[in-house]
């Protein structure tokens, strides 16, 4: 098996923009990139950390090793192996390679203390900048300065006119807490494969921070399961997370020991989180929120669990007839019956707690006839042509 080449480029600067790039010989090659606005650019770092990081998996899904043309961090290196070790035993895609460099070094920049998270506007990050930037973490506290959002991943790159309302939206909330909000563009998901697309999730994150190792000493990754939800394999774990990491810039998982309802309950007392809080799972409504999806509802019940009717971050009166009709499936039944035990807990009286109990009712009755093999027998035997005029009536529906 041919290896695969990582070849870094020079710094580009263009317009307002500066971007960090990569040649990855690959079968066919391609250009990894991250792109910036200028003003941000002295808080990149030009090592081949983040490169390394992008291309790793996809070096283990072929079974072959990396030349990486540029020195490397020797205990990145030693991170990245026990990170293969991991991947090899949670999944046989996933073979061991070799990662050979031109030279091993640490980097020689030592950054003053200060702290780099992710950002995506969602309640998990909202709650890393909350808890960090107003000392409610103990001496797991850390100098929060730099929020960083990406654009490529739940928003199109060509989708730039979305992305910049949910930047917007993003910079409401951060300039109230004092943290600096970076936009980063990269391509880095959507030049992988995709078989494995959640994988690549993790390496995005993880090599977008890496690119600030050297202006900063901390990453974080905000927690989306909580220590008590984990389900392994995952992309996002306190397990995988740290493995990115080298001598000089660790990369965290941060805010684990809490779920959703917790960290729902903390970050409504920042008022701009109840006006620009950003939790769809619509593609087109990437910067506002539908209301209506699973994960619009399920914030929303979560909000009136803690007290608060209607935010303003939501657009319009959730029904109880709304509440019944939301289609859910897979994990989302599980973090919405979540919902329904906490509002037992907290002895909630209120008809959209029967709303959606009948409504999970129903999606489970659906979740068990679409796994039932009869089903499967007869959707066998059903003519294509039948098929279509279903989906079709079901669509309408
Ligand atoms: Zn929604």
């Amino acid at each position: 098996m041919q290896p695969i080449h990582v070849w870094p480029q020079e710094v580009k600067a263009q317009g307002d923009f500066v971007t960090h790039s990569a040649l990855i010989e690959d079968r066919d090659p391609y250009t990894l990139w991250f792109r910036v606005p200028a003003e941000h650019a002295g808080l990149l770092s030009k090592r081949a950390e983040s490169f390394v990081a992008s291309t790793v998996f996809l070096a283990m899904m072929r079974g072959a090793n990396l030349r990486v043309h540029a020195p490397l961090s020797p205990s990145f290196l030693r991170n990245i192996e026990e990170l293969q070790a991991l991947w090899s035993c949670w999944h046989r895609d996933f073979h061991l390679i070799s990662i050979e460099v031109d030279s091993e070094s640490e980097s020689t920049i030592q950054a003053s203390q200060r702290a780099i998270s992710m950002f995506s506007g969602g309640v998990d990050s909202c709650y890393t900048v909350w808890r960090h930037t107003q000392n409610r973490c103990g001496r797991r506290a850390l100098p929060l300065q730099t929020a960083l959002m990406l654009h490529g991943s739940e928003i199109p790159l060509e989708n730039t006119e979305l992305f910049e309302r949910a930047r917007q939206r993003s910079q409401n909330m951060l300039s109230a807490v004092g943290v600096e909000l970076v936009p980063l563009a990269t391509n880095s998901l959507s030049v992988m494969p995709g078989v494995h697309r959640l994988r690549w999730f993790s390496t995005m994150l993880t090599s977008s921070l890496l690119l600030f190792q050297e202006s900063h000493t901390t990453g974080l990754v905000p927690s989306s399961l909580a220590y008590n939800e984990l389900v392994l394999p995952h992309t996002l774990t306190p397990l995988n997370i740290p493995l990115y990491s080298t001598g000089r810039f660790a990369i965290e998982y941060d805010g684990a020991a809490f779920m959703r309802t917790k960290k729902m309950s903390e970050i409504v007392e920042w008022p701009e989180v109840l006006e620009n809080l950003r939790v769809c799972n619509r593609p087109d409504s990437a910067d506002v929120n539908c209301g209506r999806c699973e994960k619009c509802v399920r914030t929303i019940l979560t909000l009136r669990i803690i007290g608060i009717q209607d935010p303003p971050c939501f657009p319009n009166t959730l029904s109880d007839a709304d509440i019944e009709h939301i289609r859910m499936s897979g994990i989302a039944l599980q973090e919405m019956n979540d919902v329904v035990e906490a509002a037992h807990a907290a002895r909630v009286r209120a008809s959209w707690l029967t709303a959606i109990e009948k409504s999970l009712h129903t999606n489970k009755r659906r979740a068990r006839w679409e796994q039932h093999p009869l089903r499967r027998r007869i959707l066998r035997r059903t003519p294509e042509n039948i098929k279509s005029i279903w989906r079709a009536i079901k669509r309408r529906l």
